[in-house]
């Protein structure tokens, strides 16, 4: 194995690394090859050594949560510790602990019901939930400890070995990740390598038995192009458009500060953030004054803020004030709250941006950023259709207190998943699945369809002793009796 053994220390503790941290693809492939190999030589694998596993991740973040979270702080240039600890740190734990608490019942087979005539006779059938081997698992900067953590939850309560990729973009969170794993785990349970889009490639050429990527819409077809060489299949966690819309029959300050909220959590980069906000025109002014109120009252000094998540780097800062000013060309209004940036941090005030024309960018990319679209609408059908025109959103979002016009907006509308009155929530259940779809992803983790989805289901039949088909003269050489006999069965 080619590796680059990490002897680097970190401040205030010190990680003793035991494992090698690969850097290379042969060291990859490397390391993929002995998982597999391990894993193949092991057999079943038992609730004990899932749970060790499971646990030795929560021992890891338990043990290095401050160097992970001053890690986050120094590569975004400003991250409140607090806000790494509840969204990446606590976010991981919980998917953790949530997996090793509940994963034991659903590794049991399950029996199914044989066909007739063969459960006649003593037929059994049952289904078995197998560990697919080594799944590969790439991560993004804007949530680098989620994105690896989270999915690996379900990966290891189903039985699978994992090597992960940490983002580049966040060069001191990934040596943290990579040196804490290479010291708490055995690298034939869990591995990791460092790297980026040129690893990444490599990564996913790679014939893991499952990929996960969290990332753009954009790689993500990469990934699906590359896995399809080794038909590996993929957890697509891609981003989009979420849209929100508020009802007129929403409260509309509780609806403005919920939205105010959710666009102040990451700075705006996480990928169920609300992007474009559907306000009925004649309520357009009292909310986007309403969501001004909540900056204020979240950041009473205006940016930058201690407590504001700076845009993690000046390409990505460049791109969001890019398309703010854009749109102002193209005739939007754009509101800041309180005060003015200041151009030498990164951390910014919530963009406003009111009714860009929809060819502008703003309406065509994902903003994940401090900016958000207020687009005004005349009736619900018409948000309805422009929502449908666009590629599937990963989430979306309805503020209001009328149960068939949220109906209405649920049945005629597809998005990953869903938050009724609130922005976000539904991503932080433990306890149902998720993912995206279309545009925005394919597969899922978390609760038991996370554990399902690195499982391999396994149909078993066990046949009875007694074949009745001679008998029965459904067996060549067929007399005219076995082809009435089928006929007599074509039936509706
Ligand atoms: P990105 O696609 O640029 O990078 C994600 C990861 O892919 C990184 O680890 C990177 O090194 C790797 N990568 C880059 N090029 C690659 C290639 N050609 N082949 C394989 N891997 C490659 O995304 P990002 O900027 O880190 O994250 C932002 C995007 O991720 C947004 O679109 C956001 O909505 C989405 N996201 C989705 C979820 C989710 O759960 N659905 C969560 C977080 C972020």
């Amino acid at each position: 194995m080619a590796h680059r053994a990490a002897h680097r220390t970190l401040k205030p503790e010190q990680i003793p690394v035991t494992q090698e941290i690969t850097t290379t693809v042969a060291g990859l492939s490397d390391l993929l090859r002995q998982q597999r190999q391990a894993f193949d030589t092991a057999g079943a694998v038992s609730a004990a050594d899932r749970r060790r596993r499971l646990q030795t991740a929560i021992d890891l973040l338990v043990k290095y949560h401050k160097p992970l979270v001053q890690a986050m702080d120094a590569d975004f240039g400003g991250r409140p510790q607090g806000y790494s600890l509840m969204n990446d740190v606590l976010g991981s734990l919980t998917s953790l602990k949530y997996a090793r608490d509940h994963f034991e019942p659903w590794m049991a087979s399950e029996p199914r019901t044989p066909f007739p005539p063969y459960d006649q006779f003593g037929a059994q059938a049952w289904v078995m939930y197998q560990p697919k081997g080594s799944i590969g698992i790439i991560g993004t900067w804007n949530a680098p400890l989620f994105t690896l953590f989270s999915p690996l939850a379900s990966a290891l309560a189903a039985g699978n070995r994992a090597i992960l990729k940490p983002s580049e973009v966040v060069p001191e969170t990934a040596r943290v990740v990579a040196e804490a794993i290479a010291e708490m785990f055995d690298p034939l349970d869990v591995g990791v390598v460092t790297g980026g889009p040129d690893m990444g490639e490599a990564f996913t050429a790679q014939a893991f038995d499952h990929i996960v990527f969290t990332g753009s819409t954009q790689v993500g077809k990469t990934v699906m192009r590359n896995a399809a060489q080794n038909l590996v299949p993929v957890t697509l966690e891609l981003g989009g458009k979420s849209p929100a819309i508020v009802s007129r029959t929403a409260d509309l300050a509780t609806a403005a500060y919920r939205i105010g909220v959710a666009k102040a959590a990451n700075a705006g980069q996480l990928c169920v953030n609300p992007d474009v906000v559907y306000v009925a025109r004649p309520q357009l002014e009292d909310f986007v004054a309403a969501l001004k109120r909540t900056t204020g009252e979240l950041f009473p000094g205006g940016a930058p803020s201690a407590d504001m998540v700076a845009v993690v780097n000046a390409r990505h800062l460049e791109r969001v004030e890019t398309c703010i000013r854009e749109a102002v060309a193209a005739g939007a209004r754009v509101e800041y709250a309180p005060s003015a940036p200041d151009s030498t941090d990164r951390r910014r005030p919530l963009g406003i941006v009111i009714n860009p024309p929809a060819t502008s960018r703003i309406m065509q990319e994902e903003i994940f950023g401090p900016a958000v679209v207020i687009r005004s609408y005349d009736s619900i059908d018409e948000v309805i259709a422009d929502i449908n025109a666009r590629p599937r959103p990963l989430a979306l979002y309805y503020f209001g207190e009328d149960e068939a016009e949220q109906s209405h907006v649920l049945e005629r509308t597809l998005s990953g998943g869903v938050t009724i009155n609130e922005a976000m929530f539904h991503a932080a259940m433990e306890d149902a699945p998720f993912g995206g779809v279309g545009a925005s992803g394919m597969g899922h983790y978390h609760g038991r369809e996370g554990f399902i989805e690195f499982s391999h289901v396994r149909t078993v039949f066990k046949a009875p002793a007694y074949d009745p088909r001679r008998e029965w003269g459904l067996l060549p050489p067929y007399s005219d009796q076995f082809l009435a006999m089928m006929e007599a069965q074509v039936t509706p």
